[in-house]
């Protein structure tokens, strides 16, 4: 039973550059947003340490920094910024009903998702140490591999993903070692084709990572093992890059709104309306392509306009 029911007209789940950039959109438009941060409030940029293709940074800026100066740019229009995640939803009715934390129950007229995507990532103590201390672990090559300039690197997958990085830090880097954890890539034959014809990318097949090597916070290099042959070798490398997946944090929408088989939310092309009447999605949690801040932000503004035409036909 929940504790109390509060009426809202735009609820934003999820607080990363779409949420944010929608909830300055739709405050802007006296649309009075509340906005639950969800479970990793500035979402996955906060996992970032530099963000230099953000266009207006011209020095660059942290992931953090720049979602604490999102977030106060929401607060400026005076968004209802919150702490706490979503846990149930129950899109049926006229009334968009959402929980947070199974315990208030939000009525809203719009409701705009953006509760992006997480990165998976191997789980090892060592990947987590350096990823948490910025030291050279990342699963964004497009956002960080121009740290690793003229270095060595290591990438860890075999999907279109992992290809396109890897092809992407092969421009970036002195080399490229790619870990293939079976004996053939998951990719298409184009993509793998690429890496194959790439002279700075050596692929590594039957290869799993057993532990992320370093020195001061600093990655040094990746112990491997051939899981055919058992054979443990290091490889030297200053930055370790994952591409083995991405979820979207969609879960809870499942019921109601419609996804693709990954758990991508399906929009209407070109819009960010889904199959319910006044749910939006911006950002990754619709976006298994680009993936990117700037494009989240793009989609974050669009999911604000498109919720006030919403309202105004509505006569709201
Ligand atoms: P995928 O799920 O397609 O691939 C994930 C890869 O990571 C697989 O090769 C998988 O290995 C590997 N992997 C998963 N877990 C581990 C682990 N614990 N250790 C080692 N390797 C692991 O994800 P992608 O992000 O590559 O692609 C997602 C979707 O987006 C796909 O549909 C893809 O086609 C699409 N996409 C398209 C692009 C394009 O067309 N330009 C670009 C990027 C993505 P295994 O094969 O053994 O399971």
């Amino acid at each position: 039973m929940a504790e109390e029911i509060e009426k809202v007209k735009c609820l934003i789940i999820g607080s990363g550059p779409a949420g944010y950039t929608a909830a300055i959109y739709a405050a802007r438009a006296n649309m009075n947003p509340v906005m639950y941060q969800g479970m990793q409030p500035g979402g996955q940029l906060t996992t970032t340490n530099e963000v230099e293709n953000f266009p207006g940074y011209p020095d660059g800026v942290t992931g953090p920094e720049m979602m604490m100066q999102l977030e106060a740019q929401a607060k400026r229009f005076d968004t209802d910024v919150r702490s706490g995640w979503a846990t149930k939803v129950d899109f049926s009715g006229k009334v968009h009903k959402v929980w947070i934390e199974d315990k208030k129950e939000i009525h809203a007229d719009v409701v705009i998702i953006s509760t992006g995507a997480s990165a998976k990532y191997l789980g090892l103590d060592s990947e987590q140490h350096y990823l948490k201390a910025g030291g050279g672990v990342s699963a964004c090559a497009v956002c960080d591999g121009f740290f690793y300039r003229g270095q060595e690197t290591v990438i860890v997958g075999a999907g279109d993903s992992a290809c396109e990085e890897a092809h992407y830090l092969s421009n970036i880097c002195k080399k490229v070692t790619m870990l293939v954890r079976r004996d053939e890539f998951r990719a298409s034959k184009i993509m793998m084709e690429r890496v194959k014809n790439t002279p700075n990318i050596e692929i590594l097949y039957n290869t799993e990572t057993e532990e992320v090597l370093g020195e001061n916070d600093l990655v040094t290099g990746v112990r491997v093992k051939n899981n055919k042959t058992g054979k443990v070798k290091e490889i030297p490398c200053t930055g370790f890059f994952l591409a083995i997946g991405h979820k979207p944090n969609t879960d809870i929408f499942k019921p109601y709104i419609d996804v693709d088989e990954v758990g991508y939310i399906k929009n209407v092309p070109g819009r960010t309306l889904t199959n319910v009447e006044g749910v939006f999605v911006c950002g990754d949690a619709a976006d298994k392509t680009y993936r990117q801040a700037v494009t989240a932000a793009g989609t974050g503004c669009m999911a604000a306009l498109d919720a006030e035409r919403y309202l105004a036909a509505k006569g709201h």
